[in-house]
């Protein structure tokens, strides 16, 4: 296998080949250490921050801004859009509430509240 990927970690933005099979994996490319990480995981778990709106049901003209608080697996990024889009939150909801526990591993916490 051989796959180019551009490393995301930082504004650099490397180019990275990563060559091999699932066992062994190699990466070329990378100007430190924590591209070679990022194409490793890209390449065998990759996981998103997945960023999203949720409806407010005391406010009809408001919607409250979340994500994820830490990286879900990327195949199950649209199991966590639907859900979020089944989710309501009622107002007053504040930057840092948690208003989920536990969607695909990660909380969902609020980054734009409503009063
Ligand atoms: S490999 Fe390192 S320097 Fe290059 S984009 Fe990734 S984090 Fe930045």
């Amino acid at each position: 296998m051989t796959r180019e990927l551009t490393c995301i970690i930082c504004p650099k933005g490397c180019r990275l080949c990563v060559e091999g099979g699932d066992n062994r994996l190699t990466v070329r490319g990378n100007a430190c250490p924590r591209g070679e990480q990022y194409a490793i995981a890209e390449c065998t778990n990759p996981m998103r921050t997945v960023t999203a709106v949720l409806r407010v049901s005391n406010r009809y003209d408001t919607m409250v801004c979340v994500k994820t608080e830490s990286p879900v697996p990327k195949a199950a990024m649209f199991a966590v859009m639907e859900r979020l889009h089944q989710t309501t939150v009622t107002a007053p909801v504040s930057i840092g509430d948690i208003v989920m526990d536990d969607l695909f591993g990660s909380r969902i916490v609020v980054t734009k509240g409503a009063i």
